[in-house]
């Protein structure tokens, strides 16, 4: 089972919209495209669903082409950042119409709105009116409504974008487990890199309708393809180095990483560097930022070289201060030099 997008291209009049994207999502597989806005990720998405015509390459399942397959038979289910629920229908009316569709008996229906109900985390919500329903809770409907007629493939163009920032985090572990559970493989569209990482298997990151980089997430959070993926997976400094039997030397200092021998290029995120009183890395507060759970400080730690740096809340420097910072390898992504 199956997806396969071959070398697709997508015009809006003589504006290509994505240039020659190839992928493969797998079974089970959640698969996050990852962009700015406007670099063509609703535009592929919207393509492989069939909502776009191509103007050239292929979308298939298990080897065939699907180009003369109307979207409402290529059995994907799609949910979009606004859910677009039915509003004169109630919840259980909205998960049940794909069934309905299908010619589902009234108790295969219920009996699956009930299940689905139960995965997304509102069981007993079947005569809730959608209006009546929070963002979060009116996603889940729509995720639900998505999945009820056993979709081979889940379209999901950014799920969480309408959702309240503090609500997002907890509704990103939600529907990760919910996607595992569900065993459904996932075409996932988003903007926040945190969001594509914490759901996805693999990732693709896409800019100016080309994708610029695809694998594991793993791998391509820690080996950028170049400085502009490197920048878009937040990295805010790079910084050159060079890299010796496992171990990184740079301004900074020392690192120890796996990465092959010869000159390399450090990509630091804010994350990467915290205050430590023990740190080896000795630098000057330039200034600081109140975030909403920690502190982002901006350091001189050599000549010419400014770093962010995260500390406590409570730590509290001030301008002119001397610190210490320390370097966490997990915040650091690597590049080679161009
Ligand atoms: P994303 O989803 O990554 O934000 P889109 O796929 O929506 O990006 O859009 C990609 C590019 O195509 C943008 O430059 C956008 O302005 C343009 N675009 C999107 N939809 C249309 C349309 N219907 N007609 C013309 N241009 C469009
Ligand atoms: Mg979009």
């Amino acid at each position: 089972m199956m997806l396969t997008v071959t070398d697709v291209t997508v015009h809006y009049g003589t504006f290509e919209a994505v240039s020659g994207a190839s992928l493969e999502i797998g079974d089970g597989e959640v698969f996050a495209l990852l962009g700015p806005s406007g670099s063509g990720k609703s535009t592929l998405l919207r393509g492989i669903a069939g909502l776009e015509p191509l103007t050239g390459g292929t979308v298939a399942w298990d080897g065939t082409d699907l180009a003369t397959t109307p979207v409402h038979r290529r059995g994907f289910g799609l949910v979009f950042q606004d859910g677009q629920l039915f509003p004169h229908r109630d919840v259980a009316g909205n998960v049940a119409f794909g069934p309905r569709m299908h010619g589902a008996s009234r108790e295969e229906r219920a009996a699956r709105v009930r299940e689905l109900l139960e995965l997304v985390g509102l069981a007993g919500y079947e005569r809730r009116r959608v209006t009546e329903l929070s963002g979060g809770q009116a996603q889940r409907v729509a995720l639900a409504r998505a999945l009820a007629p056993r979709p081979r493939l889940l379209l999901l163009d950014e799920p969480l974008s309408g959702v309240d920032a503090e609500l997002r985090e907890q509704l990103a572990v939600d529907l990760a487990g919910l996607l595992r559970a569900a065993g459904v493989s996932t075409l996932l569209v988003t903007h926040d890199q945190e969001e594509a990482f914490a759901l996805a298997d693999r990732v693709a990151v896409l800019d100016g309708g080309r994708i610029l980089q695809a694998g594991p997430v793993r791998e391509v959070w820690r080996r950028p393809a170049d400085d502009r993926v490197a920048r878009f997976l937040g990295v805010t400094t790079v910084v050159d180095a060079h890299a010796a039997d496992g171990v990184v030397t740079s301004p900074l200092g020392t690192l120890s990483m796996n990465v092959e021998d010869g000159p390399v290029r450090l990509g630091l995120r804010p994350g990467a560097l915290r205050l430590d009183a023990g740190g080896d890395i000795a630098g000057e507060v330039v200034s600081l930022a109140h975030r909403r759970d920690h502190l982002r400080l901006t350091v001189r730690v050599a000549e010419g070289l400014v770093v962010q740096a995260m500390a406590p809340v409570l730590a509290d420097p001030a301008p002119g201060d001397p610190v210490r910072l320390t370097a966490d390898p997990d915040g650091v992504a690597i590049t080679r030099p161009s």
